[in-house]
């Protein structure tokens, strides 16, 4: 991809230096929908009545399971495992991380709010880490958008992660009001809590929030942060939020060091044309995606669960989920696209 920019060649080189040319998919697997903050002003959930028992948003442990596995055989990486406060037990939680680590082989990304150190001990065997959805790193901007999640608990997180040997991960959301000079307090902030990895997603203005009518980030804004990032930390693990409405600037976004793409609706656009769009970006950006969004791998999918420890109950409410949540749903995607391009 041609680069006219400083800048973005820079960090281009610099990236290509440290990682080739590889990158990958990432899926965000959410245990619950619901939130027990719920007033972050740029968020959904800030729309939605208050009050709500995070146990009834929770999903069932076969739907969850089931997209690990999913997940798992078309070759994603797991972005992280998040939900709700207060929807799960930390018991019920270390069932699902010692689940997902049987199905997937990796340690997994934990978010789930500031946790306290006996979890994180607790969670240790099966985490290869912990994400602070820190969101923005302006101290103002943050009292602003996060009025009730501040910095302070993660910090002390990030600190207590490292006596565990877990690494730490953060979020920031471009679009909110940032300057280009909070740069400098960001690459501060990773250095302090020796961040390894980053989401940098771009605002999403959600419909009833004060960012209602707000333009989304351009694609240079959203680029401008992911190569300031990835000249200053080379080897810093970047990941790029990216839209349905904004597949276009997948190739820019990678050419100037994102490591892997995530929060795109996969699942439910799996081979459709935004997910072809997007392999087609990461061709024009040079780079080889590790996985698919388009082909179905050929498997026994039942196979794959029958090999799992878990009860045959479980077992089979899972295959009953892989098959209703999943592959009918992108069979049928596959057929609307063969169908449309005879
Ligand atoms: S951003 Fe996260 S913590 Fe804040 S309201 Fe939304 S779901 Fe809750």
């Amino acid at each position: 991809m041609i680069l006219n920019n400083t800048l973005f060649e820079t960090a281009n080189r610099v990236h290509e230096k440290s990682f080739g040319k590889e990158i990958a998919f990432e899926r965000a697997i959410f245990f619950s929908w619901g939130c027990s903050i719920g007033d972050c002003t740029f968020c959904y959930m800030s729309t939605q009545p208050y009050g709500k028992n995070p146990q009834e948003t929770r999903r069932t442990t076969e739907s969850i399971l089931a997209e690990f596995i999913f997940a798992k055989n078309v070759g994603w990486d797991i972005g992280f495992f998040t939900g709700g406060i207060g929807a799960f037990t930390p018991e019920e939680i270390e069932f699902f991380l010692k689940a997902a680590y049987e199905i997937t082989g990796e340690k997994l990304w934990l978010s789930v709010g500031p946790i306290a150190k006996p979890l994180l001990k607790k969670y240790s065997p099966y985490i290869r880490g912990v994400v602070g959805s820190t969101e923005t790193i302006n101290p103002d901007l943050h009292k602003k958008v996060c009025p009730s999640k501040p910095l302070a608990p993660y910090e002390k997180m990030f600190r207590e992660a490292k006596e565990f040997d877990l690494e730490c991960a953060m979020t920031f959301i471009v679009g909110m009001g940032e300057k280009k000079e909070d740069i400098e307090l960001l690459k501060d902030f990773i250095q302090e809590y020796a961040i390894t990895k980053i989401h940098i997603y771009g605002l999403i203005p959600q419909k009833g929030t004060m960012f209602e009518n707000v333009a989304i980030p351009t694609a240079e804004e959203q680029a401008w942060w992911i190569a300031q990032l990835r000249i200053a930390f080379p080897t810093l693990d970047i990941q790029c939020g990216i839209w349905e409405d904004r597949t276009a600037r997948v190739a820019l976004l990678l050419s100037v060091g994102a490591n892997s793409i995530s929060k795109f609706q996969a699942t439910k656009l799996f081979g459709l044309k935004q997910a072809q769009d997007i392999e087609t970006q990461v061709k024009i950006a040079g780079r080889i995606m590790r996985g698919s969004l388009t082909k179905l791998p050929q498997i026994d999918w039942e196979k794959e669960v029958e090999k799992l420890s878990f009860d045959e109950d479980l077992k089979k409410k899972i295959k009953e989920k892989l098959q209703k949540d999943y592959l009918k749903r992108i069979n049928h995607n596959l057929k609307k696209v063969s169908v449309l391009s005879i």
